[in-house]
């Protein structure tokens, strides 16, 4: 089969995939299409039942664009890249390397719930290690200025990202799973659904900091401060990576919460340059000075 083949079958396999999504036609716990939205229409519920900033609109600033920001980095852009990495994998097994070429961790008979938490556990550690590289250079940095440039913050910011950050993302992802031989769980989607959940919860208008288990699990309180818009001196590449869990930033000190207020300035220092509209994002990055 050539790679044309190969990129136009992964393409429609997605496009399948999604429209039995959105037509009930997959089983419910694989439904990431109406899972997406059941999360988002909890979280946004609880945020206009227990406001943290109260003056903050329910449709607070670029709300809907983040809206369609949800969809476009799940579904729409989900779909072009499938291609794309179809042919990566095709031509990587060319050359010998497959998901099974570096099993360093056999869990393949662990109990599940030692499976799901170790599935979990690593792929939030290259997360995090991947997004403090997006702070650390400025090549990365310029994509990620996106997802910065968010001024008002709520649940669906989760989501509001540069599509690059998804391809930026997927070396270190692919590489935790090739940890794993390949071997992802089969209740993987528990491991997905709870990184949406928590994703979306850091982002919410709503206080929450878990108690004790803070030191564990990230929270809106912490990731407020991610987004602030003044650092502190000593730390100019930024504060609190934590994707699903908070426990590597307190591992590597880069943990920062001076206070619980809500009310702090966000952004970064030249935000007033990114444009507003979706289509002039989608470009935004890629030449020096943006
Ligand atoms: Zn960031
Ligand atoms: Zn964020």
């Amino acid at each position: 089969m050539n790679y044309v083949d190969v990129f136009l079958k992964a393409i429609n396999g997605t496009i399948n995939w999604t429209w039995r999504s959105i037509t009930f036609d997959v089983p419910w716990y694989n439904n990431y299409f109406w899972g997406l939205i059941l999360i988002s229409l909890v979280v946004w519920i609880l945020e206009i039942v227990f406001p943290w900033r109260k003056e903050q609109s329910i449709f607070r600033r670029d709300f809907w664009l983040d809206a369609f920001y949800m969809f476009f980095n799940f579904f729409i852009f989900a779909i072009v890249i499938s291609g794309f990495y179809k042919v990566f994998e095709v031509l990587f097994s060319e050359v010998g390397i497959t998901m099974t070429s570096l099993s360093l961790l056999d869990i393949s008979h662990w109990p599940k719930w030692g499976q799901l938490m170790i599935f979990f556990v690593l792929l939030d550690f290259v997360q995090w290690f991947t997004h403090v590289l997006l702070h650390r250079f400025d090549l990365l940095w310029r994509f990620h200025k996106v997802h910065h440039s968010v001024k008002e913050m709520g649940f669906a910011a989760h989501l509001r990202y540069h599509w690059m950050e998804n391809v930026l993302y997927k070396p270190l992802k692919v590489f935790a799973v090739m940890v794993l031989g390949g071997f992802a769980p089969e209740q993987a989607f528990i491991v997905h659904f709870t990184a949406i959940a928590i994703g979306h919860l850091n982002h919410a208008n709503i206080k929450l900091t878990y108690g004790p288990l803070k030191y564990i699990f990230n929270n809106p309180v912490m990731h407020l401060y991610h987004h602030a818009y003044a650092l502190p001196k000593n730390r100019r590449y930024g504060v609190n990576f934590g994707i699903s869990l908070s426990l590597w930033d307190y591992l590597f000190k880069t943990n920062y919460i001076p206070e619980a207020g809500g009310k702090i300035k966000l952004g970064y220092h030249d935000d007033d340059k990114m444009p507003h509209s979706f289509f002039k994002q989608l470009y935004y990055g890629f030449k020096k000075g943006d």
